[in-house]
């Protein structure tokens, strides 16, 4: 076992063993192994402990990752797990999806020279390890307040949030509209990145805890956000953005040109053992298909790596920028590559053609310009001729805007951004609709789990203000 710190001078990074590629592309198995506790606490000594911990102010929870990575390092595991538990609700899931790269790992003091020290394997070893030695306990509250909330929605925003708020003692109802837990953890990411079952024990933990889940109950649809707000003393929407921006090129409406997350829950629930009509058609299969994905996010990255698993002949991603600009998280791009993914990078489809389905996208060669208002490199036609690509499936995935509120809840006094976001207040998560409150993608645009997490606890923490507030208003009128 590892005695002191600063081993990176020593021990070279060592990220979890990959399982080969014709191995993981023969399944949906998560592609990483894990840690033992030896390895985790051999890469854990790496750390430095930097009197200012870079990789601590750049993740978005704020984790004490020096400390935690310091009792990993002593065995100390048990007390490293609580540290890593006491800022995040799911450390598990974001040991295994954070974009480290971009995030903690991507500012680690070490990383220049000597490479990062492997905080995001560390994270995930520590929480899997208190799963199976029984330390996850159930956050039960010690008193109950006797007041409800209700939560919409029941992605990682909603959950971290239902958690915090159960535990301050509030009775919690969450509605979603699907039939499971989760949100983009259950229907957008494949099982390769993160397995259901990780999910799946969380949401026994949650029930376990006393909060209420309402499945197939669309507010808007089934229940007026009206009647939400005359059962709860306050509400949390985090309803996440899924419409789909899409391209405008001829011959898009083809037979064959798919929206992505069409695509990946239909991939998902195949995966759980659902019907799946769509699937079975062939329509959302990929087997023996010429594949393209356009696109550069996560979300394309997991299309073409579903797609490979699903035995298509061929699968390649248009990228409007080159490889440097790209969205997506370059460790996702390198394993897509690895399991036989082509990239072209500057190309856009102009066109496609073909008689009773897609054949053909029509590919236009774009280059980089100066720099926009955001700084970015703009894009913009180059004078390459264009190419043509035989395409028997084509998966947009350009991202995703809100769906419109709004008009879906009937209240219209629900102020939204010029992006259609909901528009709160930056310190207390309140919409325009008193007691009511708003976190993750729903605020934010399509961002990252980690940062729903991070809204939803602190839409918890707001949540609970207002209503001490009010009660002590109550109280004063009552004198
Ligand atoms: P969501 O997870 O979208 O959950 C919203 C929930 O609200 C859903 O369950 C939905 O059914 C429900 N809902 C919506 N409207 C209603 C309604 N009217 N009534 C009832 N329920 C409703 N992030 C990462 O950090 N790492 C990754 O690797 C990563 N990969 C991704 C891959 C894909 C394919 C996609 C699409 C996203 C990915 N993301 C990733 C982004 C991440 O998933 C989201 O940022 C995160 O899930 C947002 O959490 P949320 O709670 O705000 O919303
Ligand atoms: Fe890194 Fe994400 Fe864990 Fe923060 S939550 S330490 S960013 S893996
Ligand atoms: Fe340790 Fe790297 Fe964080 Fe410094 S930046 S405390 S070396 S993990």
């Amino acid at each position: 076992m590892a005695d002191r710190m600063l081993q990176f001078v020593r021990l070279p990074q060592l990220q979890p063993e990959k399982r080969a590629v014709a191995e993981r592309r023969a399944d949906f198995d998560e592609i990483y192994r894990r840690f033992g506790p030896p390895e985790a606490a051999r890469q854990a000594s790496r750390c430095s402990q930097c009197g200012v911990p870079f990789c601590s102010v750049h993740c978005p929870l704020g984790n004490d990752i020096p400390d935690w990575l310091k009792l990993t390092a002593e065995g100390r595991l048990e007390e490293a797990y609580e540290l890593s538990a006491a800022t995040n609700n799911f450390p598990e899931i974001c040991g295994r999806i954070c974009p480290q790269d971009r995030l903690c790992e991507g500012n680690c003091v070490i990383e220049k020279g000597y490479e990062a020290v492997t905080i995001g394997a560390v994270e995930r070893f520590l929480t899997d390890t208190a799963f199976a030695q029984g330390w996850v306990r159930t956050r039960r509250p010690a008193r109950e307040r006797g007041l409800s909330i209700g939560v919409i929605g029941a992605g990682p925003g909603g959950l971290a949030a239902a958690e915090e708020l159960r535990a301050l003692g509030y009775a919690v109802d969450v509605y979603d509209r699907h039939d499971r837990i989760g949100g983009l953890l259950i229907y957008g990411i494949p099982n390769f990145k993160l397995e259901k079952e990780i999910v799946f024990r969380r949401a026994e933990q949650l029930a376990a805890q006393g909060v209420r889940f309402h499945l197939n109950c669309e507010i808007g649809r089934d229940l007026p956000l009206g009647e939400l707000r005359r059962r709860h003393a306050a509400i949390l929407i985090a309803t996440g953005v899924y419409r789909p921006r899409d391209l405008t090129a001829p011959g898009v409406t083809l037979p064959g040109i798919v929206p992505a997350l069409d695509y990946l829950i239909a991939s998902n629930r195949k995966g759980l053992g659902d019907a799946v009509p769509d699937f079975d058609s062939g329509l959302l299969d990929a087997r023996n298909k010429r594949v393209v994905v356009v696109g550069g996010g996560d979300t394309a990255m997991d299309c073409v790596r579903t797609a490979a698993r699903q035995g298509a002949t061929s699968v390649k991603c248009l990228y409007r920028r080159d490889r440097a600009n790209m969205p997506g998280s370059m460790r996702e791009v390198k394993n897509a590559e690895e399991e036989g993914v082509e990239f072209l990078w500057l190309s856009v489809p102009k066109a496609f053609s073909g008689v009773q389905s897609v054949q053909t996208a029509h590919l236009s060669r774009m280059r980089l310009g100066l720099p926009d208002s955001s700084g970015r490199q703009s894009v913009e036609p180059s004078n390459t001729p264009s190419s043509r690509l035989e395409a028997d499936l084509v998966i947009k995935a350009l991202g995703f805007d809100p769906e419109d509120l709004p008009l879906q809840f009937a209240e219209p006094d629900l102020a939204v951004t010029r992006w259609g976001t909901l528009k709160i207040h930056h310190r207390s998560f309140m919409t325009s609709l008193p007691g009511v409150f708003a976190a993750g993608d729903i605020v934010r645009g399509a961002s990252l789990v980690v940062w729903a997490i991070r809204d939803g606890r602190d839409a918890a923490a707001s949540i609970h203000t207002y209503l001490d507030q009010e009660a002590a208003k109550f109280a004063v009128a009552a004198e």
